[in-house]
């Protein structure tokens, strides 16, 4: 919906025949919709926007012979609205196509995604000035949410990972009290948004020196991201990268703790298309933005995980996060 019509609110429906766009939403939205929609005939109802529309559609006889809705969007009882209101109306699942118009980004949408990795890399950079020993998870987290936000970053886009010592071994350990010690791995994932386009990001950080398995295993991650981004470039499948990457750590000994794909798309959303996975069916086109993100997780002991949100460019990969890859000790 913001996609294609410029609303960021929460209580609102676009529908778009052969002919016409239209936007419902209900009064509380009416200003907003007002700035914010282009290009559509608004249209404020009373109750849930998604009834009005179909009773307008009924009422102003728009003769609609199928309708295609958001199957992945849509609760079960606001289809049998849909269906009871929209008698004769065939209701046809067209979920996904509007990710796929979202797939290849314009140059503001890049602009924006390129603003909101800078927040996060420059969040990153003031964590290193700052003591993290002794400090808990949720603090850090809530460290980095603020400089975030002070920086100018939107609503944060998923809620900041920050996962240290044995929790580190879980690929989305949400912060939590735990106190973080000398000599331990940190793994902190998060993104900012701007203009509602996101960033993503993971760096893997040390607190002192580490046993040497742990060392090791950063080493390997690191070694498959750089293998891996050497594959993001226009024409190749999404199952290529992620199948350099594996092979590596699968080489190294560690395919089993490397369970999850290799990235994903950014966008309005932090996870769209295109996936870079082994069972992927995308194919990367330039303007497409996508993380890569490899990991290895010992349970037990700790993870590994090294993410950048990388622009598909032309003439290859262009990191649109820029936050050293090499492993940094915090003190
Ligand atoms: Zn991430
Ligand atoms: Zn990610």
């Amino acid at each position: 919906m913001r996609y294609l019509t410029g609303f960021s609110g929460s209580s609102g429906i676009a529908l778009i025949t052969r002919r016409q766009k239209f936007f419902f939403t209900d009064s509380r939205y009416r200003l907003q919709a007002k700035s914010q929609v282009k290009g559509c005939q608004i249209r404020i109802v009373p109750g849930a926007p998604l009834e009005g529309c179909a009773r307008y559609a009924v009422s102003r006889r728009l003769k609609l012979g199928v309708l295609g809705y958001e199957a992945g969007r849509v609760t079960h009882q606001q289809f049998l609205l849909l269906r009871r209101i929209l008698k004769g109306v065939k209701l046809k699942d067209a979920g996904g196509s509007v990710e796929k118009l979202r797939l290849v980004k314009s140059r503001s949408e890049q602009m924006n995604i390129r603003r909101a990795c800078r927040i996060a890399d420059a969040a990153l950079a003031r964590l290193r000035r700052r003591r993290t020993i002794g400090t808990s998870e949720k603090e850090t987290a809530w460290f980095l949410e603020s400089e975030m936000r002070k920086a100018g970053s939107g609503r944060l886009p998923f809620e900041i990972i920050v996962a240290s010592g044995p929790r580190s071994a879980m690929p989305h350990g949400a912060a939590t009290k735990r106190i973080i010690k000398e000599g331990e791995l940190l793994v902190i994932d998060m993104g900012a948004s701007v203009n509602g386009y996101c960033s993503d990001i993971t760096r893997t950080f040390a607190t002192g020196p580490l046993p040497g398995r742990l060392d090791q295993i950063y080493q390997i991650v690191r070694e498959a991201q750089q293998l891996a981004l050497g594959r993001v470039v226009p024409g190749l499948p999404g199952s290529e990268p992620d199948r350099l990457a594996r092979d590596h750590i699968k080489g190294a000994g560690y395919g089993r703790e490397f369970g999850h794909s290799l990235g994903h798309g950014v966008g309005l959303e932090p996870h769209e298309g295109p996936s870079l996975a082994a069972s992927s069916a995308d194919r990367l086109e330039a303007g497409m933005v996508v993380t890569v993100e490899p990991g290895i997780y010992l349970e037990g002991s700790g993870g590994v995980r090294i993410e950048d949100t990388v622009l598909v460019g032309s003439h290859g990969p262009v990191l649109l996060t820029s936050f050293p890859r090499r492993l940094i000790q915090l003190r």
